[in-house]
C-alpha cells in the first residue's frame, strides 16, 4: 500500500472542535475592533519577495532565514507572506489610502515563516493586526494598546499577560547610539557568537535580539538605547506613558525591547506571559513612520501590532480552561423514523430554520432506531431533541423532549419554533 501523505511540519490542521473555539475567540476580537471603529483589510498571500526585504530589513531572523520564497513559472521571487503590515503599506500605496488621509485597518490571516517548529512556534501561524495610517500623537499607540488590553478583559485572560513598552527613538538617535553599541560589542567580541560576531557590523541592535542567554546577560552591562533618544521622541514616549496612567493600563518599560523587525521607531511594545516557556510574546507592535515613505510613498505616519493567535488560545487554554466542546454544540436534534418520514424531517427542518435564524439543528441521516439518534442527539450535546415518527409526520405534529428536563410534549409543527424559543432561552 502506498505511504500516506501526511502534512508538513509545523503546519497544523485545525479540527471541527478547535475551529468552533476559534470562531468565538474571532468573533470576540473582532466585535472589540469593530467597538474601535477599524475595518477589516484583505491581502494577498504571497507577495514580490522584494516587499519583505526591503520592508522587514535584510539583517533579520525572519528576511534571513525564516521566509518561504521560491521562484514562480516566470521565475519571479514570490514569497509566503511572513507578517502583514508589509503587504498593508504596499496596498494602502497601491490603492491611495494612505496620503492625506487616515485610516484605521485591521487583518486576520495566516504568515510563515521557516523555524523550528515547537509549542507556540509554527511554520504556519496566524495572526491578527491593526493599522493606523496618518496619526502621529502618541493618542493612537495608546488607543492600540487600550484596545489589545480589551480584548484581554474580554477573554478573561488580563491577569496572565504584561504590558513591556520601550522607544527606540528616531533613525539619527538610533544611528548614535548604533556607535555606543558597537564599540562595546567589540571590547566583547569573544564572548558573542557566530550571528552576533555578524550582526555587529551589519545590524548591530539585532544583537540585542539574540535568543543566546549567555549573550543576554553580556548585554546586561551594554549601553542602553534610553540614554540615547532624541527630545521629540522622550515627549511622544511620556505623552503615551501619561495615556496609560490615565487608562489604568500597568506597564513595565524595558530598556532592551528593539523588536525583531527594522521598521520600528519611536514606541515598541509587546504584551508578555509567562505561560507559554519562551514563546511567552503573544503581540508585539510599535510605531513605523518610515515605512510608507521607504516603500514608495509619501511619507505618513503609521503605528500598529501583530497578535498570534495560536498562542493566545494555547494561553486561553491554559488559563482559563474554556469547554471547547461547548462551542461546537447543537441546540436540537431531529430524530425521523419511519416510511417516508426522512422527507417531512427536511421540511420541517428548513421551517424552523427560517423562523430561528440563530438555531443550531441537526438532522438525524440514515435512519437507525430511535436509541441510536437519541444517543447520536447526546453526542452532539442538543439540548431539544425532536422526534417525528410516522403518526407525528401524518397528523403534522411533533415531539418535543427537553433532554436536559426529560420533559416531553406533542405540538404541533407551527408551534415548534416557539416553544423551541422558550426552551433554549
Ligand atoms: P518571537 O520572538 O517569539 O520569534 P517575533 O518577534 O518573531 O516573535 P512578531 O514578528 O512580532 O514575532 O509577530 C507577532 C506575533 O506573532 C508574536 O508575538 C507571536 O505571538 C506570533 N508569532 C510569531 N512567529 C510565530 C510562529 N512561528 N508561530 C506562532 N506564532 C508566531
Ligand atoms: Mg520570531
Amino acid at each position: 500500500m502506498a505511504k500516506n501523505i501526511q502534512a508538513i511540519r509545523g503546519m497544523n490542521d485545525y479540527l471541527p472542535e478547535e475551529t468552533a473555539f476559534w470562531q468565538r475567540v474571532e468573533g470576540t476580537l473582532k466585535d472589540v475592533l469593530a467597538s474601535y471603529g477599524y475595518s477589516e483589510i484583505r491581502l494577498p498571500i504571497v507577495e514580490q519577495t522584494p516587499l519583505f526585504q526591503r520592508a522587514i530589513g535584510e539583517v533579520t531572523d525572519v528576511v534571513e532565514k525564516e521566509m518561504y520564497s521560491f521562484a514562480d513559472r516566470n521565475g519571479d521571487s514570490l514569497t509566503l507572506r511572513p507578517e502583514g503590515t508589509a503587504g498593508c503599506v504596499r496596498a494602502g500605496i497601491e490603492h491611495g489610502l494612505l496620503y492625506n488621509q487616515e485610516q484605521r485597518l485591521w487583518y486576520v490571516g495566516p504568515m510563515f515563516r521557516y523555524e523550528r517548529p515547537q509549542k507556540g512556534r509554527y511554520r504556519q501561524f496566524h495572526q491578527m493586526g491593526a493599522e493606523v495610517f496618518g496619526q502621529q500623537g502618541p493618542d493612537v499607540d495608546a488607543e492600540l494598546i487600550l484596545l489589545t488590553a480589551r480584548w484581554w478583559r474580554a477573554l478573561g485572560i488580563q491577569e496572565h499577560v504584561a504590558l513591556e513598552l520601550n522607544s527606540i527613538g528616531s533613525l539619527e538617535a538610533r544611528a548614535r547610539y548604533r556607535e555606543a553599541l558597537v564599540a562595546f560589542l567589540r571590547q566583547h567580541e569573544d564572548r558573542l557568537d557566530e550571528d552576533c560576531r555578524r550582526r555587529m557590523h551589519t545590524n548591530p541592535m539585532r544583537v540585542l535580539d539574540t535568543k543566546n542567554p549567555d549573550i543576554q546577560a553580556l548585554l546586561n552591562d551594554a549601553p542602553v538605547l534610553t540614554d540615547y533618544l532624541d527630545e521629540d521622541s522622550q515627549a511622544h514616549f511620556s505623552g503615551l506613558c501619561e495615556l496609560l496612567d490615565l487608562a489604568g493600563i500597568p506597564y513595565t518599560v524595558n530598556p532592551r525591547l528593539v523588536r525583531g523587525l527594522d521598521y520600528y521607531n519611536r514606541t515598541v511594545f509587546e504584551w508578555v506571559t509567562t505561560r507559554l516557556g519562551s514563546q511567552g510574546t503573544v503581540c508585539g507592535g510599535g510605531r513605523y513612520d518610515g515605512l510608507v515613505e521607504q516603500l514608495g510613498g509619501r511619507a505618513t505616519p503609521a503605528v500598529g501590532f501583530a497578535m498570534g493567535l495560536e498562542r493566545l488560545v494555547l494561553l486561553l487554554v491554559q488559563a482559563v480552561n474554556p469547554d471547547f466542546a461547548a462551542a461546537a454544540r447543537v441546540d436540537a436534534y431531529l430524530v425521523a423514523a419511519g416510511d417516508g418520514v426522512q422527507r417531512e424531517a427536511l421540511r420541517l427542518a428548513e421551517q424552523l430554520r427560517d423562523a430561528l435564524p440563530s438555531l443550531r439543528l441537526m438532522t438525524n441521516y440514515g435512519g437507525g432506531s430511535f436509541k441510536k439518534q437519541f444517543g447520536r442527539a447526546d453526542k452532539h450535546g442538543a439540548r431539544v431533541a425532536l422526534v417525528l415518527g410516522e403518526s407525528e409526520a401524518a397528523a403534522g405534529q411533533v415531539v418535543v423532549k427537553d433532554l436536559a428536563t426529560g420533559n416531553q410534549e406533542t405540538l404541533a409543527q407551527s408551534d415548534v419554533a416557539a416553544r423551541l424559543a422558550s426552551i433554549l432561552g
